[in-house]
C-alpha cells in the first residue's frame, strides 16, 4: 500500500495562525474487529477546521500538540475488521465523524450527539484528512451508485441542516427565516424546503452569498447592513415573507442576527440556534418568553445519514453546487486560506487525485 500522507495541524506559536499546516506520512491504523480502513476520496473544509488552524482551540477543545485535520469525508473501503458484516471491500462510503463513547442515558435514548463523543479532528482525536483512515464501521454508510463520493463528503454539513430543521420542527406550509447564507445556512434552507416550507427568506451581509442562495432556491434574500437595528431587520423580514416567520434557523452566531431572529419569529414559533458566537449574548428574552417563542439549541446531528442518502439518491435534495473550489492535498495550505476568505462556499480537498 502507498504511504499515508496526512494534513496535520501543529500547534507551534502564539501568533495567528497558531498552527502550521504540515503534510507528513502517518502510520496506517489496522482496523479493529468493528472498524473499516477507508481510502479517502474527498474531504470538505469546515469553519471548525479553519478555527483550529487559526486559534488552536474551539471553546474547551484545545489543540495541545498536533492533530490530523478534517471531518467531512468519504472514501472506499479497502479492509474490513473481522466483525464487520454490512460493508465489504470496494464499497463507497460516507463517514459520520462522531459516535458516542459510552452507553449513557443520551445514547440509549437516541440523542447520542449529547454523549461524550469520539469526533474526528476534535482534540484529542485525529481527523480524516489523510489518504487512509480507519473508522467505526457502523458509522460508515454505503453510498448508492448515483451519489458521488464528493456528495458523500457533503453529507456531514447537510446533516447539520437536517438536524437543525428537525429541532425547529419545520412542517408543511411553514414560512422560514434562515439567518446567514454560509454553507450551514444554505443546507438548512434546502432541507427546510424539502421538509415542506412554503417560503424561505435568507439573510447575509454579503451579496455574493445571497446570489448563491438564490441559485439554490431561496424565495427571497435580504442583505443586512451593519448598524441597522434588530427591529428594522425584523420588519424587512416580515415584509419579505408576508408574515412573521413560523420557524427561524439562526446560522450566523451574530448577536444582531439572534436578536432580529427573535423579533421576526411569530408567537408560538421556534428559533433553532445553530451559529456559534460569543459565550454571552444579549437577547430580547422577555419578548421571546411572553410570546412563547421557543429557542432551541442544535448540537451537530444524530441519525441523519440514512435520510440524507435517501434524499440525495432520489434527487429531492441537491448539494452539488455547494462546492466552489477543489484542491489536491499538496495544496492544503491554499485550500485553508481559500476557505477562510468567505469567497467560495465549500472547499474540497481531493486525497486521491487519480480517483477523482
Ligand atoms: P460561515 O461563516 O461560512 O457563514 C456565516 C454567514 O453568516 C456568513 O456568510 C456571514 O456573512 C453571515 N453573517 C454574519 N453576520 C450576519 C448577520 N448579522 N446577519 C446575517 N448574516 C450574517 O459559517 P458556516 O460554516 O455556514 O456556519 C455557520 C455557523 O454555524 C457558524 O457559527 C458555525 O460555527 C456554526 N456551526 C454550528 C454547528 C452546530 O452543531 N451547532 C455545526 C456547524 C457549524
Ligand atoms: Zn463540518
Amino acid at each position: 500500500m502507498e504511504e499515508n500522507l496526512a494534513v496535520v495541524l501543529y500547534r507551534k506559536r502564539e501568533e495567528i495562525p497558531k498552527c502550521d499546516i504540515v503534510l507528513e506520512n502517518r502510520p496506517i491504523k489496522e482496523p479493529d474487529k468493528d472498524e473499516v480502513l477507508i481510502r479517502i476520496h474527498s474531504v470538505g473544509i469546515c469553519g471548525s477546521d479553519v478555527h483550529f488552524w487559526l486559534d488552536g482551540r474551539i471553546g474547551d477543545f484545545i489543540l495541545e500538540d498536533c492533530m490530523v485535520s478534517g471531518h467531512e469525508a468519504s472514501g472506499t473501503v479497502v479492509k474490513c475488521g473481522t466483525g464487520v458484516s454490512h460493508l465489504q471491500t470496494g464499497d463507497r462510503v460516507s463517514i459520520e465523524p462522531g459516535y458516542p463513547l459510552i452507553n449513557d442515558e443520551y445514547s440509549r435514548s437516541g440523542r447520542y450527539n449529547l454523549s461524550p463523543m469520539y469526533f474526528c479532528s476534535c482534540p484529542p482525536h485525529h481527523g480524516t484528512l489523510q489518504k487512509y483512515y480507519t473508522h467505526r464501521a457502523s458509522y460508515c454508510y454505503k453510498l448508492p451508485d448515483n451519489i458521488t463520493l464528493e456528495e458523500g463528503a457533503l453529507i456531514e454539513p447537510l446533516s447539520v441542516g437536517i438536524h437543525a430543521c428537525r429541532r425547529a420542527e419545520i412542517d408543511l406550509g411553514h414560512k422560514v427565516l434562515v439567518c446567514g447564507a454560509g454553507p450551514i445556512g444554505l443546507v438548512s434552507m434546502i432541507v427546510a424546503k424539502a421538509m415542506g416550507a412554503a417560503a424561505v427568506v435568507i439573510t447575509d451581509l454579503h451579496e455574493d452569498r445571497l446570489e448563491k442562495a438564490k441559485e439554490m432556491g431561496a424565495d427571497c434574500t435580504i442583505k443586512i447592513t451593519k448598524g441597522e437595528s434588530a427591529q428594522e431587520t425584523a420588519k424587512r423580514i416580515r415584509e419579505a415573507l408576508g408574515a412573521m416567520a413560523d420557524r427561524t434557523i439562526e446560522c450566523t452566531g451574530a448577536e444582531s442576527a439572534i436578536q432580529s431572529g427573535i423579533y421576526a419569529t411569530k408567537s408560538g414559533g421556534c428559533m433553532a440556534l445553530v451559529g456559534f458566537g460569543p459565550d454571552l449574548v444579549s437577547v430580547p428574552l422577555v419578548n421571546a418568553a411572553t410570546r412563547e417563542v421557543d429557542i432551541k439549541g442544535v448540537h451537530r446531528y444524530k441519525n441523519t445519514w440514512p435520510a440524507a442518502i435517501s434524499m440525495l439518491a432520489t434527487g429531492r435534495i441537491d448539494v452539488k453546487s455547494l462546492v466552489t473550489q477543489r484542491f489536491p492535498m499538496s495544496k492544503s495550505q491554499e485550500a485553508f486560506e481559500c476557505s477562510c476568505d468567505s469567497k467560495g462556499i465549500k472547499v474540497i480537498i481531493q486525497c486521491h487525485l487519480k480517483d477523482q
